[in-house]
């Protein structure tokens, strides 16, 4: 078992910030405080999230940009100044890049429909990789279909890493778009998003980012990266569901038909036709995600505060930690690179029990929360030959001692499967 001496215990934040997480002491799972471990597929949310929600709809709460009212006003005043703190937050000075959807989803499938239908042509190429969320593949799979482009595939390297060799070579004067994730929600891979971003504007192709994994963990700076679309979602952020982002570059957004149409993204309709409104309310059709995107704004004053840098360290020294715990136990597969190519995240898989098996027993009998399945990388489970595999995700919250509880969790429930062929115990 790891000895907490290993961990860089100088990169851990104060153990205090869980106090204000109010899930993380009241769930008790069979009898064991919880040790939530799925922070890729969704985040907790701490007490000034859930306040800020509360605050909304006790004393401001309206319909945005449609009341003269008090209310009104004040909802829609909240609602612009969350915008404007997204905004910030991933290093526009421009609010009107920042579009309000339900989610990383909404924010791509908006690209691939809008921008994709739009420029896309037979013999033109959408440049995607092996490693992406089929968010990051099915749209791109039904625009290529719909328009005659061609989707081809960036491989990886043994290790997990993006083939950047492959990817300078599949690269060419067709590529119009590079759709492609910065941080793998399965490998927890970070790829060097700068340098894809420099070498396709060098052939005339736009970038798309899923960052669904790597806003909530490392810095993002979109200007600094020269990015042309980012996507990512509140929930992964301690912020709620229902909420997302698409960021664009003005120009590439003002030349881009809206994607719903309906209320709020008008400027005139008559009963044959209308006109779209200027940004950011051309591809905001409808009723907005309100109180979500406001308590967005809170959880990014939470992360803000305590610095996205320090919140890296923190996950890094888990993962790290994690890794090695796991590189020591027998039958067990790590996907993905060494520790310091990743964020956050481990995976891992056995010879010889199912995901789902060891994730049940892992939950009821230690009250550890891992996710098991394909997550939702199905291409990228099938080339590494496996259907699926065991996530541990961490966040800014968790401890150690959970690294610890997991690693005794999966040796026990190891024990408990094996050897082959004897009849299996309950603890
Ligand atoms: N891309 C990546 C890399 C993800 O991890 C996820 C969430 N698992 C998504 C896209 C989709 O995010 P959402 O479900 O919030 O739309």
């Amino acid at each position: 078992m790891n000895s907490l001496e290993t961990i860089d215990q100088s990169a851990m934040l104060p153990e205090s910030l869980r106090a204000d997480f109010p899930i993380l002491s009241g769930d008790i799972i069979n009898g064991h405080p919880l040790v939530f471990l799925d922070n890729a597929a969704s985040t907790q949310r701490p007490r000034q999230v859930i306040d800020a929600i509360a605050r909304v709809y006790e004393r401001d709460y309206a319909n945005v940009h449609r009341g003269i009212h008090t209310l009104s006003e004040r909802s829609t005043e909240q609602y612009e100044e969350a915008r404007e703190k997204v905004a910030r937050f991933i290093g526009t000075a421009n609010p009107q890049e920042v579009i309000f959807t339900q989610g990383t989803t909404g924010s791509i499938n908006l690209v691939a429909r809008s921008w994709g239908e739009t420029n896309l042509r037979p013999g033109d190429e959408i440049l995607t990789t092996v490693m992406e969320h089929h968010s990051n593949l099915v749209p791109w799979q039904q625009v290529t279909a719909k328009t005659g482009a061609t989707l081809r595939h960036v491989p990886m390297t043994e290790d997990g890493q993006l083939d950047m060799e492959a990817f300078g070579e599949l690269l060419n004067e067709q590529t119009k778009l590079v759709a492609v994730t910065s941080m793998s929600n399965t490998l927890g891979t970070v790829n060097p998003i700068a340098e894809i971003i420099a070498q396709a504007h060098a052939v005339g192709a736009l970038v798309l980012v899923d960052a669904a994994q790597s806003v909530p963990h490392l810095p993002t700076d979109v200007a600094a990266w020269d990015c042309d679309f980012l996507a990512f979602s509140g929930h992964k952020m301690l912020g709620p569901s229902g909420v997302g982002i698409l960021y664009g570059k003005e120009a590439l957004l003002d030349a881009m038909p809206p994607f719903l149409g309906g209320g709020s993204m008008i400027n005139e309709v008559c009963l044959d036709g209308f006109t779209p409104a200027e940004l950011p309310a051309k591809f905001e059709a409808g009723t907005p995600p309100i109180v979500p995107a406001i308590a967005m704004s809170a959880a990014i004053d939470y992360l803000s505060a305590i610095g996205l840098e320090e919140i890296h360290r923190h996950e890094q020294a888990l993962v790290k930690y994690a890794y090695e715990g796991l590189s020591q136990i027998d039958g067990l597969r790590i996907l993905g690179p060494a520790p310091e190519y990743r964020s956050s995240l481990v995976s891992f898989a056995f010879e010889k029990i199912h995901a789902h098996e060891f994730a049940q027993v892992l939950n009821d009998q230690f009250g550890v929360a891992v996710r098991a399945g394909h997550h939702c990388t199905q291409p990228l489970h099938k080339l590494l030959g496996i259907s699926a595999s065991t996530r541990a995700s961490f966040y800014l919250y968790n401890r150690p001692e959970e690294v610890d509880r997991l690693l005794e969790g999966i040796t026990a429930v190891q024990k408990m499967f094996a050897p082959r062929g004897r009849k299996r115990r309950a603890q």
